[in-house]
């Protein structure tokens, strides 16, 4: 498979934040060399072919990316550029946390081809940033920001985290009124979950935190959805609001159901059928490149319930909808007079109200569908 669309794991992290529990390596120094040759190996290995390979999209997520730095990001997307072509227009992707951000940093990367920065802001209040174990603080967004739009960089995500325990007195508004002073194009929002292999996860075992009540997490998703409305930006999948024209191309095509490939440690990619995933640890999959050793870990291949399931569960999660047959429109009618959704021809769209019931609705209507 040679996809359109491809996320590049870049793991490397200054240190875990509070409540993260993804496939990272905690490095003060990056390994740039060791990543990029096991990356251009598992390009090599994986994806070879004499057949010309265009790219729509291109992530480089993690873990931080921003870390690599100037050459470290450079050379990352040569390794790209060598073996595929990008698409006129194609979107270029880098996370990046704002304290990695400079002017002459972000003028290379503008430079190599990333064209689109989705930045880890996080919140603007500092002892929130603190408790999260974020390495910056709130005076690093902006200085970010205004970095990046002098490199060039027209198309800038922020990353917001809601639901915070209420001991942290974090006001939310403030944090999303500060966002907003910044002109993003594109928001995320991630609702903080408690993990419990993450630091917060043992916080709140051992009964030193206390997760923000349900109240709290709706209360805040629906502030959002207002504040965002109103600056003009469309609500456009259950945790992404977008200027017009912004929305983000690589995520959506996950919630198009596409195929996608994925490469370096823990990364996903999925090819229309199978799942298939890599080590997650950096140490194992560079070890295996190394070696000349598969880095694939598991496979899962969609049954048709699978299926069912996942074409449900994408169609709700974006205000393109799911097109609805035979006697669902009556199925779900109690939906639309809940104010869950609404009907927009022959397609269920979700409202945020119905957002919050994303899970439950979908298993709802996948039951009925499979009946
Ligand atoms: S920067 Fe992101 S990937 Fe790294 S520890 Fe924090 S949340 Fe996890």
């Amino acid at each position: 498979m040679r996809p359109a669309h491809l996320y590049v794991h870049v793991p490397f992290c200054a240190r875990r934040c509070s409540y993260c529990d993804f496939a990272i390596a905690v490095r003060r120094d990056v390994p740039a060399k060791e990543f990029l040759d096991a990356i251009a190996r598992e390009l090599d290995t994986r994806f070879a072919g004499p057949e010309p390979w265009a790219l729509d999209t291109l992530y480089f997520g993690g873990g931080t990316p921003s870390r690599l730095g100037a050459d470290g990001m450079r050379g990352l997307v040569e390794i790209f550029t060598a073996r595929a072509r990008l698409n006129p227009g194609a979107e270029v992707t880098i996370e990046a946390n704002p304290d990695d951000v400079n002017a002459a940093d972000a003028a290379v990367w503008r430079q190599a081809g990333i064209n689109r920065v989705s930045l880890g802001a996080q919140s603007f209040d500092d002892a929130a940033l603190a408790w999260m174990h974020r390495v910056h603080d709130s005076s690093a967004i902006p200085a970010a920001m205004s970095d990046l739009r002098s490199a060039g960089f027209d198309d800038v995500s922020l990353d917001l985290i809601f639901s915070l325990p209420e001991s942290l007195g974090r006001d939310w508004q403030r944090d999303i009124d500060l966002a907003l002073a910044l002109r993003p194009e594109h928001v995320s929002l991630y609702g903080l979950t408690v993990e419990s292999h993450a630091p917060l996860g043992k916080w709140v075992a051992r009964g030193e935190v206390v997760e923000a009540p349900e109240e709290s997490y709706e209360r805040e998703f629906l502030i959002a959805d207002e504040s965002l409305g109103k600056a003009g930006f469309e609500h456009y999948e259950v945790s992404n609001f977008a200027l017009p024209g912004r929305r983000a191309r690589h995520n959506s095509a996950y919630w198009r159901g596409v195929p996608y490939g994925g490469i370096g440690p823990g990364a996903h990619e999925f090819d229309g059928n199978v799942r298939r995933w890599n080590v997650g640890a950096y140490a194992e999959w560079q070890r295996r490149l190394s070696q000349g050793v598969d880095p694939r870990e598991g496979d899962e291949t969609l049954t048709p319930d699978n299926r069912l399931a996942e074409s449900v569960y994408l169609g709700l999660r974006t205000v393109d909808g799911l097109l609805l047959k035979g006697n669902e429109p009556g199925h779900v009618a109690r939906w639309v007079d809940s104010g869950w959704a609404r009907l927009d021809g022959a397609r269920l769209v979700l409202t945020p109200r119905g957002w919050l019931r994303l899970d439950s609705l979908a298993a709802d209507l996948t039951l009925f569908r499979s009946h």
